[in-house]
């Protein structure tokens, strides 16, 4: 696949790629420049201790890396780089005079990706640098996908229960509080049956972004959690913040007016159920979620187009 197709499924694979070039030698950042410059987004540093701040600043996707330089060398910023979690995953391509296998080995074996010999062919810088990327690409894809959910693109359960684990150990170590909003589409069969699936899929999605669009903090994380039922995970949230939130996104679905043919359809609305507990006082992770379950059934017994909170919230 390349980058245009995947553009498609992760927009963000449609940018320019960035590449950072080390170097010591102004004259071989002229000429990488001049090589990849119209195909990439470049970097260049000449000093291996900036090279390694910029790096976790910048992120670029792919270093090329000389060797031999004053200060730090090129092996010593690469393991500085492979140490740190933010730049332990770029791909270091080496750019070296040094052709003798051992120099090749050691490189290979502190984890470089690739080496590219002085002087340079440009259509071999081309070439390599091309193949890194499209490696950083198809695994930045996958990635993507894996966590993804395709019809709403919201993220999927896995990753929902991947982010529940770990902020549910994040509030148990700050005896911080967590909140988990349980959403369902309210009479969705009959909505299909009368409309068929594919119209049925088209509000889903819509709702999935009004409800996404109404959860305004950066750390709130919403997932479909399955069938017409997506769940929102709040840090740091409380009860009456919950319920704030969960009022405005019940509203906001409630306002958006459906395009259909009979006018009682106009307005699709969805069910609550909230739960909020400090998990350090709570201890167990499977009652929270099921809680929250529960809130919705009663929201969904008490006529639906409405929030509800476990036993013993106020
Ligand atoms: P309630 O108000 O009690 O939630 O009623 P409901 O009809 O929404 O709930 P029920 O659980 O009886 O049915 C859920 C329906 O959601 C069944 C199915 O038609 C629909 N649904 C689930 N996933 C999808 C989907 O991906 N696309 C479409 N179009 N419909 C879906
Ligand atoms: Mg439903
Ligand atoms: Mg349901």
């Amino acid at each position: 696949m390349d980058n245009r197709m995947m553009g498609q499924v992760m927009p963000e694979l449609a940018k320019k790629n960035t590449v950072m070039i080390v170097d010591d030698d102004v004259l071989n950042i002229a000429a990488l420049t001049q090589i990849l410059g119209s195909d990439y987004t470049l970097y260049a540093e000449k000093d291996g201790a900036r090279a390694i701040e910029q790096a976790k600043e910048l992120l670029p996707d792919l270093i090329l890396l000389d060797i031999i330089m004053p200060g730090m060398d090129g092996f010593e910023v690469m393991s500085r780089l492979k140490d740190m979690y933010e730049t332990d995953d770029i791909p270091i391509v080496f750019i070296t005079g040094l052709s003798d296998v051992i120099t090749e080995e050691k490189g290979l074996a502190l984890g470089a990706a690739d080496y590219i010999y002085k002087p340079f062919s440009p259509a071999i810088v081309k070439l390599r640098v091309r193949n890194q990327l499209q490696i950083v690409n198809q695994m930045r894809l996958i990635n993507f996908l894996s966590i993804t959910d395709a019809l709403t693109g919201l993220f999927n359960r896995r990753y929902f229960n991947t982010r529940l684990n770990y902020e549910w150990q994040r509030a148990l170590r700050d005896k911080g509080l967590l909140s988990i909003l349980m959403i369902d589409i309210d009479n969705f069969k009959n909505y299909n049956d009368t409309y068929g699936h594919l119209q049925g899929d088209a509000v889903l999605k819509t709702i999935a972004n009004i409800i996404k669009r109404n959860l305004l903090r950066s750390n709130d994380m919403l997932a479909r959690w399955g069938g017409e039922e997506l769940a929102a995970l709040l840090p740091g949230t409380n009860s009456f913040g919950a319920y704030v939130v969960a009022e405005r996104l019940r509203t906001a679905v409630k306002a958006h007016i459906f395009p259909c043919i009979r006018p009682e359809d106009m307005h699709v609305t969805v069910s609550i159920g909230i739960n909020c507990v400090t998990p350090y006082e709570y201890g167990c992770l499977r009652h929270f979620v099921d809680e929250a379950d529960r809130a919705l059934y009663r929201a969904k017994k008490a006529g639906k187009d409405r929030v509800e909170m476990a036993e013993g919230l106020s």
